[in-house]
C-alpha cells in the first residue's frame, strides 16, 4: 500500500493550514527493490546520499541494502541515541545532501538529528513497526543528558519492506498493537478537553487517529483469533498515527493520560524503581487502567465541581522524590486545570459519559489483550499491583496536558 500524504495538507475545517514534510509512505512486500523509484518520486534520486545502519541490521538485511555514496554502519551493541554519540557520527559525514536511516527506532534519530542540524532531508527505512514514531517529527534521543521528546523533522519518504518487517519478534508485534489501541483513550481525552476547556481540536486529524485505531483493532482481532499478524495493516496504522503528530506539530491525538504511564516507567520515581518495559507495553498498562477508570467514573452519579488548587511542592516531592521533583514542579507551574471553570466539566458530564460509553469495556479489552499476548496489568511492567490506582494520578502530573485523569483533581464524586 502506498499512502499519498498530499490529501491531509492545506487549509482545514479546523481553521489551520496543515503541512507535512512526509510526501510518501510505502508499505509493501519487496519495497526495497523499488527504492530508487520512490527516491525519484520525491525528487531525491540524484542527491548525494549517506545511508546509516547499525551492524546488526546491516547483517540481517544483507542483499537488501540500498545504493549509497557513503555508508555508515554503527556498532549495534550498546548503541544509544544521544546527541554526543550522534555528533561523533556527524564528523564522519562527507557533505551528504540526503540521509537515509535504515533500521529501528534508535537509528531513526541518527538520521533525524543530523538532517535537522544540517537542514537536509531524511528518508526512513524502518525494519520494525512497533510504534508510531517513524512518520512523526519527534526526536527521542537524549539531548543535553535528558530524555525528552523534541520536535525536529520528519522523513520526506518512508519505505517499509514487509518482507523485512514480517521478521519482527512477537513481543514487538504485541507492543505495536498496544501503542495504537491507546487511541481509545487519547482521542477521548482530546474530545473531552475540547468540550470542557475549548481546547483546539481538529476533526480531520482526530479522524485520522481513529482510522489508525480502527485498522489496528481489526488486525488485532484477527491476530487474537488466528495468531497471524497482518503486518501491512499494522504498519499502516502506525504510519497514520505518526502523521497526526506531524499534522498538529504535537502528539495530542496520539497521546493522552495512558501514554504518561510510559514516562512514569522511564522516570522510575520512588516505589516504581522496579518498573520496566518497552514503550507499547507501558502504554498498554496505561490504556487498560484508564479504560477501567473511565468506565467506573461514567457509572457514578454526576460529580460536583471543586475549586482548582495547584499541586503542592510537598505532594510532588513525596511522589517523585528529590531527583525528579524540580522538573515536575516546573511542568505544573502553569497548570492547565487552572485555565477554565471546573463547573464546565460538570455541565458537560452527559456528553463526557457518552464519549466514554463509546470506548470498549474493560472486559472486552482484557480478552483482546490476552488474545494478542499484550501487556496490560501493572505487574506486567514491574509495577506493584497495589499502586494501580495511584499510578494514574501520579503519572497525570508528569505532563501539563488536560486529561480526564487530571480533571479528577477538580471533581468531587462523594
Ligand atoms: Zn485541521
Ligand atoms: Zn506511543
Amino acid at each position: 500500500m502506498i499512502m499519498d500524504c498530499e490529501k491531509y495538507v492545506g487549509k482545514c475545517v479546523c481553521g489551520r493550514e496543515h503541512t507535512l514534510e512526509t510526501k510518501k509512505v510505502v508499505v509493501e512486500a519487496g519495497a526495497i527493490a523499488n527504492f530508487e523509484q520512490y527516491m525519484a518520486d520525491v525528487g531525491l534520486a540524484d542527491k548525494k546520499r549517506v545511508v546509516v545502519y547499525d551492524s546488526m541490521i546491516y547483517a540481517l538485511t544483507e542483499g537488501k541494502h540500498v545504493k549509497a555514496d557513503q555508508e555508515i554502519v554503527l556498532e549495534a551493541k550498546g548503541l544509544r541515541a544521544e546527541d554526543t554519540v550522534i555528533e561523533e557520527m556527524m564528523e564522519k559525514l562527507e557533505n551528504p545532501e540526503v540521509i537515509v536511516a535504515y533500521g529501528a527506532g534508535t537509528i531513526m534519530d541518527f538520521g533525524r538529528y543530523p538532517a535537522f542540524k544540517l537542514g537536509i532531508p531524511f528518508v526512513a527505512v524502518p525494519t520494525l513497526a512497533s510504534s508510531d514514531g517513524f512518520t512523526a517529527n519527534i526526536c527521542s534521543a537524549i539531548l543535553n543528558g535528558q530524555k525528552k521528546s523534541t520536535a525536529m523533522c520528519a522523513p520526506v519518504l518512508v519505505v517499509t519492506d514487509l518482507d523485512i518487517i514480517k521478521g519482527a519478534p512477537a513481543r514487538l508485534v504485541s507492543s505495536g498493537i498496544n501503542d495504537i489501541l491507546s487511541k481509545y483513550i487519547s482521542i477521548t481525552d482530546w474530545k473531552i478537553s475540547k468540550i470542557v476547556a475549548n481546547e483546539y481540536y481538529c476533526p480531520m486529524v482526530s479522524d485520522l487517529a481513529k482510522e489508525a485505531l480502527d485498522i489496528m483493532r481489526e488486525a488485532a482481532d484477527k491476530y487474537a483469533a488466528t495468531g497471524v499478524a497482518d503486518h501491512e495493516a499494522m504498519t499502516m496504522a502506525q504510519m497514520k498515527s505518526g502523521l497526526t503528530m506531524q499534522l498538529l506539530n504535537h502528539s495530542r491525538a496520539a497521546s493522552g493520560a495512558e501514554h504518561l504511564m510510559a514516562h512514569l516507567v522511564e522516570m522510575q520515581p520512588p516505589r516504581f524503581e522496579g518498573a520496566e518495559g518497552i514503550h507499547g507495553e507501558c502504554v498498554g498498562v496505561g490504556t487498560y487502567a484508564c479504560i477501567k477508570k473511565y468506565h467506573e467514573l461514567a457509572a457514578l452519579p454526576t460529580p460536583k465541581a471543586k475549586a482548582f488548587e495547584p499541586l503542592s511542592d510537598e505532594w510532588i516531592t513525596e511522589k517523585f522524590g528529590e531527583r525528579l521533583a524540580a522538573g515536575i514542579i516546573k511542568e505544573n507551574s502553569a497548570d492547565v486545570l487552572g485555565t477554565f471553570d471546573p463547573q464546565s466539566i460538570v455541565d458537560h458530564w452527559d456528553e463526557i459519559k457518552a464519549l466514554i460509553d463509546a470506548i470498549p469495556s474493560a472486559e472486552e479489552m482484557e480478552a483482546l489483550y490476552k488474545g494478542c499476548n499484550c501487556k496490560y496489568l501493572p505487574e506486567h511492567v514491574g509495577i506493584k499491583p497495589e499502586l494501580a490506582e495511584e499510578m494514574l494520578c501520579i503519572s497525570a502530573a508528569i505532563r501539563n496536558r488536560l486529561t480526564l485523569i487530571r480533571m479528577l483533581r477538580v471533581l468531587d464524586f462523594e
